[in-house]
């Protein structure tokens, strides 16, 4: 969908949301994991005998120089399971508003991960979905990029990635 866009007045298009189904946690559990494992499009919760992790979907929003629009990424992070709870009790509550602590757990091919990234996630549910705030202290790629941008040529090659074109 081709628009006139407001800021600069220039014919653009709509660049797609970057959108992951799953935490990569999800996406490498074993058949057996998976049958405990309840996931949907807002929340995910892995069940094991040891351990249990709870995730949410979240927006991240990656600015783009020299381009009126950012990147829009739909993203998921692990909760503790109080904050977990507390999100899911408010599910509903258009007036819930909540920062908590998360990992995040979506790892963009983009970066090598080899280290958990520390982030806010800031709940407000009269805009929607949660978005996320990676650790400003934290060095890494990543991080950098989040808040400094990213050129538009880096951007299409993402989108062009995800959409296999
Ligand atoms: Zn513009």
């Amino acid at each position: 969908m081709k628009y006139t866009c407001e800021c600069c007045g220039e014919e653009k298009e709509d660049w797609p949301a970057l959108a992951y189904n799953a935490p990569d946690f999800y996406y490498n559990l074993s058949d057996e994991e998976l049958k405990t494992a309840i996931l949907n499009s807002d929340l995910c919760i892995v069940e094991n005998p040891e351990s249990s992790h709870r995730f949410i979907r979240a927006v991240l929003i990656q600015e783009v120089h020299n381009d009126c629009r950012n990147l829009d990424y739909g993203i998921w992070v692990s909760l503790s399971e109080k904050n977990f709870t507390e999100y899911v009790d408010n599910y509903h509550n258009k007036e819930f508003k909540a920062e908590y602590f998360g990992w995040l757990n979506t790892y963009f091919p983009d970066y090598d991960f080899s280290e958990s990234i520390p982030t806010t996630v800031v709940v407000d549910n009269s805009i929607g979905r949660p978005f996320v705030f990676p650790h400003q202290s934290f060095e890494h790629p990543f991080v950098e990029d989040f808040y400094n941008g990213i050129s538009v040529e880096e951007a299409e090659k993402r989108i062009k990635r995800v959409l296999n074109v």
